[in-house]
């Protein structure tokens, strides 16, 4: 063991948060390692190369907004980049900054293991080589631990099958191909209004649909990047104030404060512009008013039916069990109008379930479906899968994944009591929303936290038994009276290919960001007394 390379930090993933993180912790002078699974950086949108991927937020309300410079010289093409417009953009800011050379690629981690004797953590990686750093901070993503479906013979098909989230580097093509999508989240919508412009034949198959919305995307002249660049100030100081970083934020008024012409107006306004104004900045009361909220889901609906031309696919597109905006609301791109196109079939699997994967196709209960390639896109292991796919001890041996059994819990979506020097960027319990605007001030705080820990010689951080129960009091209070905690999702924790994943939990702070950055804030400013520091 004593012969262990040993850093300040080790941080466990290199897209946006850890590659963030590394510039900051130089800036410390620490000696950092960033362990990184993939050949290269960018983390979710290194592995989601699936067709169509692309942002749902502004493009450049998602960039990184900590260097001057790096605003300066990025053009953005698109109001919604594309994934490999993005991957570009990541690996600009690796290169620009000089990252990579202090990131090991195929690094996957294994297992981290606290050691108290030393106050450090040793960390394996899966091919048995061993580091020990004083920190572990982990930037391993609230949506990356892919799962596929746990459907009989998955094994046994004999085309090509991909998950979304492990797409090939290489182009797939579905020209003249049958194809089947398994899944209509965000990612399979994505993956299916592009592959549906190229498929032989594309059969979807859906088993609860969601309430999606037009993303309306277009180009960036040159002129008016200029302009955005202009504006970049006051878009990030407003990315600050919305409630979850996103340009767009509640409108206060209530549903029933305006009338019923003033309120279609509003929704047909929203429906008609880019983004997730119709979900982020509807009236304040749409995801707490069961009545608010059933009457912007019949607005929805009539849109779906006006786009869907065969009324009986309309009904099976339209979402039954939760209302609009209760689960995230994947944005898109003429995707109704695809189940109008004669090579286009939505399977519903609430009447006919998949009964098996067979060699040559689909069996559901009622036909078997020949096909070339099966696409995935069944989603993830939400908030905690990533950690519990990682052997992570603290104290005494404890396993995360064991204290972690009953939901998540942790102090400021930070750090958990009994798991000393470990910080977590975009855990559970913290702040998500528009993310990298989330990420950066994760990764200030965390930044801010080993700045004071180098000030004072502090080598030991942990958070309190305390802070730990009334933080995650807190979270849950906060979710009470929502209703997307009444339907299962990825956001409460709900996943039916996972073991003990069938109830839901709060895994999601869900106040305001200024809420949470304000508490956060002032424990900075206490010199981080509620902690246990020594
Ligand atoms: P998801 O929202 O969890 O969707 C998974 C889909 O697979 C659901 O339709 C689910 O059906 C279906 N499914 C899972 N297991 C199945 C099974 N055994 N049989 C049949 N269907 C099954 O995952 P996702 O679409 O990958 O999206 C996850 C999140 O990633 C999004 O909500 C979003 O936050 C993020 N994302 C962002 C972007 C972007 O910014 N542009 C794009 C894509 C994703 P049920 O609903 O019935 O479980």
């Amino acid at each position: 063991m004593a012969t262990l390379k040993q850093y300040d930090a080790i941080v466990i993933g290199a897209g946006i948060s850890g590659l963030y993180q590394l510039y900051r912790l130089r800036e410390l002078g620490m000696k950092v390692l960033v362990l990184e699974a993939g050949t290269g950086v960018g983390g979710t949108w290194y592995w989601n190369r699936y067709p169509g991927a692309r942002f749902d937020s502004e493009s450049y309300s998602y960039a990184y907004s900590f260097s001057e410079e790096l605003l300066r010289e990025w053009n953005w093409s698109e109001h919604f980049s594309s994934q490999p417009e993005t991957l570009r953009y990541l690996n600009y800011v690796a290169d620009k900054f000089d990252l990579r050379r202090d990131i090991l690629f195929r690094g996957r981690v294994a297992a981290a293991h606290y050691r108290d004797d030393a106050r450090s953590w040793d960390v394996t990686l899966e091919d048995g080589s061993q580091f020990r750093s004083r920190f572990l901070i982990t930037a391993i993503g609230p949506l990356s631990a892919p799962t596929m479906p746990t459907i009989p013979g998955v094994d046994t098909f004999q085309g090509a099958s991909f998950h979304t989230a492990r797409w090939p580097h290489e182009a797939v093509s579905f020209e003249g191909k049958r194809v089947a999508v398994i899944g209509t989240g965000a990612t399979g919508v994505q993956t299916i209004q592009e592959v549906a412009k190229t498929a032989g034949h594309l059969t979807v198959f859906q088993r609860t649909p969601n309430w999606c919305a037009p993303l309306l995307n277009s180009k960036i002249s040159p002129e008016e990047m200029t302009r955005l660049k202009a504006g970049y100030k006051e878009m990030f100081q407003r990315c600050q104030e919305t409630f979850a970083c996103f340009l767009h934020t509640q409108d206060p008024r209530g549903t029933f404060e305006v009338s019923e012409a003033e309120r279609e107006a509003f929704w047909e306004k929203l429906y008609a512009e880019p983004g997730f104004g119709i979900w982020q900045g509807n009236f304040r009361d749409m995801l707490t008013d069961r009545a608010a909220n059933a009457l912007i889901s019949a607005f929805v609906a009539r849109k779906i039916r006006q786009r869907v031309k065969d009324p009986a696919v309309a009904g099976k597109l339209i979402p039954t069990n939760h209302g609009f905006g209760t689960r995230r609301v994947p944005l898109e791109t003429k995707y109704y109008e695809v189940y109008n196109q004669d090579n286009v079939a939505l399977v519903d699997l609430r009447e006919t379930p998949i009964e098996r994967i067979a060699p040559a196709g689909i069996k559901t209960s009622d036909a078997e479906y020949p096909f070339d390639i099966i696409v995935y896109a069944t989603g993830f292991d939400a908030v905690t899968g990533s950690f519990d796919r990682i052997d992570i001890r603290g104290v005494h041996g404890l396993r995360l994944k064991d204290k972690w059994q009953a939901g998540p819990e942790t102090y400021l979506g930070v750090m958990v009591n009994g798991f000393p020097n470990m910080a977590m960027l975009m855990g559970p319990h913290t702040a998500l929303g528009n993310i990298p605007r989330s990420i950066e001030y994760n990764v200030e705080w965390v930044t801010g936290l080993l700045r004071h820990a180098q000030a004072h010689g502090l080598t030991r951080l942990e958070a309190t038994e305390a802070g730990v129960e009334s933080w995650t009091d807190h979270v849950k209070a906060l979710g009470a009276g929502l209703l997307s905690n009444e339907i299962d999702s990825w956001m409460t924790g709900v996943n039916s290919n996972v073991a003990g994943r069938q109830t839901r939990r709060i895994n999601r702070y869900s106040g305001s960001a200024p809420a949470y950055r304000a508490r956060c804030d002032a424990v900075a400013a206490q010199d981080y007394q509620e902690m246990a520091l020594d």
